[in-house]
């Protein structure tokens, strides 16, 4: 089983951001961050190769799949996903625990998988959580963004894609919605839940 959490009586709700592939959680939440140096956006740890410019501990903790199942197997992450069929994510318990006793913005930028498995643990652990869903303006302009950032090949384009199409059907389900205009109005809107939850 999951450890407990400590308890905290201070302790403010955990900020869940997602969305469809593609559709710039990284982007905005790298935009929040530089104009609100204050939050804390959890590190993943995930068994896909590093692209370009990523860097181990920054952006994931990049790992093998045997090391990643040590992980599990020990209990150590809050929630995990195969993210398209293709390489499992995974959020580390720990440090999301300490930065929320800590009274510390605390995000999780993770798949619709991960936020329902967050979903249905979340009370178990002590945890109140906001679940955020990005959306694309429109589809099109999703798989506009996807072939643009040429990161995927086409079978992993077509799997993405696949996915979002589901994804995006699961919106009505989350307590805040905000459409990625502009990554700056966005980044805005992400900023004015959190402030709100934690009185800033
Ligand atoms: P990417 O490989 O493009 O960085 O991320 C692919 C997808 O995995 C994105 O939708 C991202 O939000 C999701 N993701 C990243 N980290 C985690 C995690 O720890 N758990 C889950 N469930 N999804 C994650």
């Amino acid at each position: 089983g999951q450890p407990a959490a400590p308890q905290v009586a201070q302790q403010r709700r955990l900020i869940v951001l997602t969305g469809p592939t593609a559709v710039g959680k990284g982007t905005v939440e790298a935009r929040l961050r530089q104009e609100h140096p204050q939050v804390w956006v959890s590190v993943s740890a995930t068994t896909r190769a590093p692209r370009p410019g990523e860097e181990n501990g920054r952006t994931y903790w990049f790992m093998s799949e045997d090391e990643f199942a040590q992980h599990q197997a020990a209990g150590d992450f809050l929630e995990t996903a195969l993210v398209h069929g293709l390489s499992h994510y995974g959020t580390p318990l720990r440090p999301v625990l300490e930065h929320l006793a800590a009274g510390v913005p605390t995000i999780l930028e993770i798949d619709l998988q991960g936020a329902h498995r967050v979903r249905r643990c979340a009370k178990d652990l002590g945890l109140d959580v906001v679940y955020v869903f990005l959306a694309p303006p429109t589809f099109e302009d999703l798989i506009t963004r996807l072939n643009e950032r040429g990161t995927e090949n086409e079978e992993q384009r077509r799997r993405r894609l696949e996915t979002a199409q589901v994804e995006m059907d699961s919106r009505s389900e989350f307590d805040v919605v905000i459409v990625n205009d502009t990554v700056e109005q966005a980044a805005d809107a992400l900023w004015q839940v959190i402030a709100k939850e934690y009185d800033l």
